[in-house]
């Protein structure tokens, strides 16, 4: 049978015999637990159609039971220190494809157009933390077919991604993930399923991306600019954020003239809007400003 990573053991193994030493730089906190490994898998719906780019492979663990379940699988690793390793975990099996890069920086359109005729791919990764969000937005807003993405994050993230108006986690993130996608958080995940231990509480989050955007908007960019204005200054309402706001140029005329077009009192807070309201907001602004 071939040697699978995924518990304890055998990943000491592995970073003993390379000498491997964790850089906190790159985010590297090792998954070490089978049950996790497997509702990843599970969640993520793959298939053996299905082509996968998984972002941080470590030393190979999840690409172990990707590459069981998909039909073939890209991952992209930064860290020089793990080729070699990933050569050696990987190579039992022929359809992985390792690439040596920053993800950030790497053409995403050319692998999927390569490996999967440009079709829809499905994105898994146990992420880096402190490139989330970027990570994320980034597959999003530059519309490389995505099917879904299933990831582990930090959990905090994980609960903003998909908390609605109301909470205290609910914010720009939240509408931007929501969006581009339907979010589910599958498992929490404790520290100790990792190697080293993360300081935070981690959980696997789904996101499928919607076939249609669920609300209307004239104007993307103009949306993400009003909600990034909206919660730049918390305490404070929405009017007085957007007209304080370096992204926009709108008077005190026009602010208040678009909040009473939607129907909304002058003192409300960013906080308080779901997505169909910053939608019909921006619309607003469409229709009733320059
Ligand atoms: N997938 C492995 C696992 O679950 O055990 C490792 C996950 S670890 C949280 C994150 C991985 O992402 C590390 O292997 C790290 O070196 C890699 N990484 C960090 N920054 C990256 C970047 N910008 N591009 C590609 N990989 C990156």
């Amino acid at each position: 049978t071939r040697p699978y990573l995924g518990n304890p053991k055998y990943t000491i193994e592995v970073l003993q015999k390379y000498g491997f030493v964790f850089q906190k730089r790159f985010g590297q906190n090792f998954l070490i637990d089978t049950h996790v490994l497997e509702k990843i898998i599970r969640a993520s719906e793959i298939t053996k159609d299905d082509f996968v780019l998984e972002i941080g492979p470590g030393i190979g663990t999840m690409t172990q039971y990707l590459a069981d379940s998909a039909r073939a699988v890209t991952a992209v690793e930064i860290d020089d220190a793990l080729i070699p390793i990933l050569q050696d975990t990987l190579k039992d099996w022929d359809n992985v494809n390792i690439i040596h890069g920053d993800i950030l920086k790497t053409d995403i359109q050319k692998i999927a157009d390569e490996k999967n005729q440009g079709k829809a791919i499905k994105v898994v990764a146990n992420l880096p933390y402190y490139i989330t969000t970027p990570i994320i937005m980034g597959l999003f807003e530059s519309h490389v077919p995505v099917e879904s993405i299933t990831v582990m994050v930090q959990k905090e993230v994980a609960d903003r991604m998909q908390t609605g108006p109301g909470s205290k986690d609910y914010g720009a993130l939240s509408l931007a993930v929501q969006y581009y996608a339907e979010p589910e958080i599958v498992a929490n995940v404790p520290p100790n399923c990792f190697m080293p231990r993360p300081k935070v509480g981690s959980a696997v989050i789904r996101l499928k991306r919607h076939k249609e955007p669920p609300v209307q908007v004239q104007n993307e960019k103009l949306m993400f600019r009003l909600i990034r204005a909206s919660f730049n200054q918390r305490r404070k309402t929405m009017a007085n954020g957007l007209k304080n706001s370096q992204e926009l140029n709108y008077t005190k005329e026009q602010v208040e003239s678009a909040i009473s077009a939607c129907g909304l009192p002058l003192n409300i807070r960013g906080e308080a809007l779901s997505l169909e309201q910053f939608a019909a907001l921006t619309n607003a602004f469409c229709c009733t400003a320059s």
